[in-house]
């Protein structure tokens, strides 16, 4: 449980450690609130020989709505989003569902963007930013680009976040005053999830639902989208939650029991959100 040695760097500002990532490439990994890479580490399951600390970068600390979209720097943390009265307003489904993520510990030293770049199927906020249809920003020795969170989850621990970019911040519609809904099981109350569901009612009335931890990156639930879309009730869309879906199989749950899961906790979601009326 001890990581390979490496060098610690400290960057100063965002330039300078945009800097750093571009001159030592692969080698180097950015540290953020360091809650999933140094286990990576400690397991031997990444050895990079330089850590470019971006954890104290005011710049990646932004919150603020402009326009009709909430603004995210990818350093926030998930203590600062579950305590801010502006996403709790705006975006009371990401207030609530970073408010369950593992205990106050992690929730005062893990940030959005390390959630997000690392890309495990089982942690919940890349759900709710995909049910939310944010926009990842990511800047990198071509300058900056966007990409939808639809696109950015690319395969099991792997996004579109290339070894020499930062994410700078996320961007998500503001949706003030519509329901939501937001349901995880787990057997021990600090667990990741075994199975999560994130409903969100959308401004034009229908529903945006996605999945934790059933499949290798986060899932839209399309099945219960068009169920919802046809008319159908909480229930009957909630049966076909596992439509599409690979679930993993691990000591906690095998796929059958994680598609059960899906189902009932969508239902349960949906009825929290007011869906399937
Ligand atoms: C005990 C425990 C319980 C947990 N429980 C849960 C849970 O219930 N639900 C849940 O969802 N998660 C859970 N987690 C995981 C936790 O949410 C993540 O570890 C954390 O959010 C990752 O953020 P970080 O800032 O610690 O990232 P780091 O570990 O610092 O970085 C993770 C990865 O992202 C990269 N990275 C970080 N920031 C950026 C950036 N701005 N641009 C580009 N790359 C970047 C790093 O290089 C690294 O590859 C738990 C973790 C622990 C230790």
């Amino acid at each position: 449980m001890i990581p390979a040695g490496f060098e610690y760097l400290r960057a100063d500002s965002l330039d300078h450690a945009a800097a750093l990532l571009a001159e030592r490439g692969d080698d180097a990994k950015l540290l953020a609130g360091g809650h999933s890479l140094i286990p990576l580490m400690k397991f031997r399951l990444a050895a990079p020989e330089a850590l470019i600390d971006i954890s104290r970068l005011a710049e990646l600390r932004a919150l603020e709505q402009v326009d009709g979209t909430l603004r995210l720097g990818a350093g926030l943390r998930y203590r600062d989003l579950e305590f801010s009265p502006l996403v709790r307003e705006q975006l009371p489904l990401l207030a609530a569902a970073v408010a369950s993520v593992g205990d106050r510990q992690v929730r005062a030293r893990g940030t959005i963007g390390g959630a997000v770049v690392h890309g495990d199927p089982a942690a919940d906020v890349p759900a709710v930013l995909l049910a939310l249809d944010a926009t990842m920003v990511l800047r990198g020795p071509g300058g900056q680009r966007e990409v939808p969170a639809s696109e950015f989850f690319v395969d099991f621990w792997e996004t579109a976040c290339a070894p020499d970019e930062v994410l700078v911040e996320i961007r998500v519609p503001a949706l003030a005053g519509r329901r939501w809904g937001f349901e995880k099981f787990r057997q021990r109350s600090q667990d990741w999830a075994t199975v999560g569901v994130a409903v969100q009612e959308l401004p034009d009335g229908g529903h945006a639902v996605a999945l934790v931890n059933m499949g290798p990156v986060p899932l839209r639930a399309r099945g219960v989208e068009e169920a919802l879309a046809g008319g159908a009730g909480a229930q009957a869309a909630a049966g076909r939650a596992a439509d599409g879906t690979s679930p993993p199989a691990d000591l906690r749950a095998d796929a059958t029991y994680r598609g059960h899961l899906a189902g009932v906790l969508t239902a349960r979601a949906l009825e929290q959100a007011g869906a399937g009326r």
